[in-house]
């Protein structure tokens, strides 16, 4: 799941100067999990900012909703009748929902109430850790289902580095070693052989450092045709 944190208050304050009729918008998926974008914590900020409102004497009118994945266009659009007449959409999803609402309604402002963290789990209730890169290459089949590249601080892939001590990160107590937990894994299921066998240098081509990433799923894709006559926008 993609883990976020809302912005600090007066940043999202401060955003929001010069607008007047404001939309709050949810996502009920990710940052719902993860108690940033849900319809908690909409509701909760829609009343700080009405609060704000009154004590500040801003023009703020403030409504709020929250979709079921404000990735999808789908429930975006089902969003039409609350964003009609509104100046800006303060958008608690992911980095990845903002430009989907923005999209889709490209004479309104979206602003980012949320901080997009990372790709990540629960590992304990409140605490989110992150545990994949989203490097476009999975190698998780030789490292016993560990992500070296997101849990490893220098993201080794043929590890550990001196500064492993004891199962613990060098940079800090904390932080558990990936390499460490790795051969755990690996002893664990009876595959350490894999470690003696070097991964080699990996292609980043498929990471972030080779611009926008796109998948496509050949079953999935529609017409240009087929799309006209949903309706839908190219
Ligand atoms: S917009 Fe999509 S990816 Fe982002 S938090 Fe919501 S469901 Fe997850
Ligand atoms: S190897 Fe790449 S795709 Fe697999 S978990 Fe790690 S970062 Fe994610």
């Amino acid at each position: 799941m993609i883990v976020g944190e809302q912005k600090p208050l007066e940043e999202i304050f401060r955003m929001l100067s010069g607008h007047e009729r404001i939309l709050v918008a949810g996502c009920r998926s990710c940052v719902a999990v993860c108690h940033a974008g849900g319809e908690k914590e909409v509701s909760i900020l829609a009343e700080a900012l009405r609060l704000r409102a009154s004590l500040a004497n801003h023009p703020w009118k403030v409504e709020e909703i929250t979709v079921e994945r404000q990735c999808e266009r789908e429930w975006v659009e089902a969003m039409g009748p609350l964003v009609k007449g509104k100046d800006a959409v303060l958008s608690l999803a992911c980095g990845v929902g903002a430009q989907t609402v923005q999209v889709l309604y490209p004479r309104i402002r979206v602003l980012p109430g949320l901080n997009t963290s990372h790709m990540g789990a629960p590992d304990m209730p409140g605490v989110f850790v992150e545990k994949c890169g989203g490097c476009g290459d999975c190698l998780l089949h030789l490292t016993g289902g560990i992500c070296p590249i997101a849990r490893c601080a220098k993201s080794l892939l043929n590890g550990p580095c001196g500064g492993s001590q004891n199962g613990r990160c060098e940079i800090s107590p904390e932080v558990p070693c990936a390499w460490d937990q790795i051969v755990r894994s690996l002893e664990a299921m009876g595959r350490s052989d894999l470690l003696e066998e070097p991964i080699p240098p990996k292609s980043w081509l498929t990471a972030r450092d080779g611009g926008p990433r796109r998948t496509v799923i050949p079953t999935a894709v529609i017409s240009e045709e087929q799309r006209k006559m949903k309706g839908e926008r190219p």
